[in-house]
């Protein structure tokens, strides 16, 4: 008994504190959007849109110009995010539910010595666990007058989702012991569809023509099945409740994908701008309460979107547009104002680059990487050069091919497993991903090479096929 207690209590014991942590840790606020695309803010270049408060942790901060999700949708990316590990390894490949017994970034920062508080949109089947204080939309949630589960007991606020997120948080950091570093996950519902705007923003794109993406009219010739059999297409796969107004009867063909595209879009972007109107809101209380030197603030979303891009909404697939999420990241005295970093990071990395930042020891087990010198502004030479991904969910709720594949700084292989297909990208010649070249002569010495890292990924990531099998859940 006596030679096993210190293994008990090592345990148990909080991850040490590194020699060279900071005396006082930094606060972190951490908001994420659900599927806002990095291509609507401003700050990314977004030709559609203007988010001048998202755009302000920009200007104050870090721009990540190559974010990449892991398995672009909710709950997968969700749970990796928590736990610095692949779908895989955490137990949530789609919709099924978190194991909360299992270490969290919110379970280690609380260890540490954080006050720790989940507000918004969760997500993940079972009660949050690792939060001092939380706060959850049941499943999707609504966005008018929704129910949120308040430490287990439901309730119902009067007013728009995003409003009343950005409320609840104000006040978890209004009534935060004031003795302790705060991490505070501020979690949106928006921009997820259906999209119901709120009035203050819903006529804002009404006579706003938006401009169509240049792969509105792709007609998917080069691509696997995969892309042909989705059903998340503009012209076609919109329902009314998306649409929220019949299209007139006389539009059929391209006018009716025009007319749908204008109708899907405006509602969006008005969701987004109540989103950015929200940031300001926190960002201007940070200021006021002079908490904005000591605290990490950090934009993102738990993955990116199609905005008719290859003549779809959702996202899923491997391509750019789902694969990007957005990253902002403002900390004062660490990250250089209006600095950009192309280095490759990924929502694994979230987890432990935040115990670091808070000056803890990263947990030998978390797959994602400790991008804090990326913050500082450094790139090492042996920084990650590809990234592995890999989607389940088939066939709910758009018939998206399970898939896996390997982006690198110049190509992207995708393998859809279960149809055995293949698609190679050449992102440097062809960005917008038109052109598989998967089949090209001139391409098998890199089709080979790609191979070969594709699986050499997912072997030293461990992944076994262990969910090739999973029965989807629907969504609650
Ligand atoms: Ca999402």
């Amino acid at each position: 008994m006596r030679s096993l207690l210190p293994i008990a209590l090592l345990a148990l014991a909080p991850l040490a504190a590194r020699a060279d942590a900071p005396k006082r840790p930094p606060n972190i606020v951490y908001i994420m959007a659900d599927d806002h695309a990095a291509h609507a803010i401003s700050a990314y270049g977004s030709k559609i849109n203007k988010t001048p408060n998202i755009d302000r942790l920009a200007k104050d901060g870090m721009r990540f110009a190559n974010c990449f999700v892991t398995n672009s949708i909710c709950t997968p990316s969700r749970a990796a995010i928590l736990t610095g590990k692949y779908a895989h390894v955490n137990g949530v490949p789609v919709f099924n539910r978190f194991d909360g017994s299992q270490p969290t970034l919110a379970k280690y920062l609380q260890t540490a010595g954080y006050h720790t508080g989940m507000i918004g949109k969760w997500h993940l089947g079972s009660d949050p666990t690792g939060f001092d204080v939380w706060n959850i939309l049941p499943g999707q949630g609504v966005y008018h007058n929704p129910q949120f589960i308040d430490m287990g007991t439901k309730k119902k606020y009067d007013g728009y989702c995003t409003d009343i997120i950005t409320d609840l948080s104000l006040d978890f950091l209004k009534k935060r012991p004031k003795d302790k570093p705060f991490f505070l996950m501020c979690h949106h519902k928006a921009p997820h569809r259906p999209w119901d705007p709120d009035e203050k923003h819903a006529k804002q794109f009404e006579n706003v023509k938006v401009p169509e993406p240049a792969t509105f009219d792709d007609d998917y010739a080069t691509r696997s099945d995969a892309a042909r059999e989705a059903t998340m297409r503009i012209d076609r796969d919109l329902t009314l409740r998306d649409l929220k107004i019949k299209p007139p009867e006389d539009l059929a063909g391209a006018m009716l994908k025009r007319w749908n595209y204008q109708r899907y879009m405006r509602d969006y972007l008005a969701c987004v701008a109540s989103i950015d109107d929200n940031i300001g809101r926190l960002l201007d209380s940070l200021d006021k309460e002079g908490l904005a030197e000591n605290t990490i603030v950090i934009y993102t979303s738990d993955q990116g979107f199609f905005l008719g891009d290859h003549n779809w909404y959702d996202k899923r697939f491997m391509y750019e547009e789902s694969l990007r999420m957005p990253f902002l990241i403002r900390w004062p005295g660490t990250v250089k104002p209006g600095s950009v970093q192309d280095g490759m990071i990924l929502n694994v990395d979230f987890a432990p680059t935040l115990l670091a930042a808070a000056g803890r020891d990263v947990p030998a087990d978390m797959q994602g990487k400790n991008f804090l010198p990326l913050l500082r502004g450094e790139k090492p030479k042996d920084w990650r050069t590809s990234m592995y991904y890999r989607y389940y969910h088939y066939p709910q709720h758009h018939k998206v091919q399970p898939h896996y594949g390997v982006r690198t700084d110049r190509y992207k292989l995708i393998y859809f497993n279960k149809i055995n297909q293949w698609e190679l990208f050449d992102l440097q010649k062809d960005p917008r991903e038109l052109k598989n070249l998967y089949a090209d002569p001139m391409h098998a010495d890199t089709v080979k090479q790609l191979k070969e890292e594709l699986f050499r990924l997912k072997k030293e990531l461990k992944d076994d096929d262990r969910f090739e099998k999973e029965t989807p859940k629907d969504d609650v």
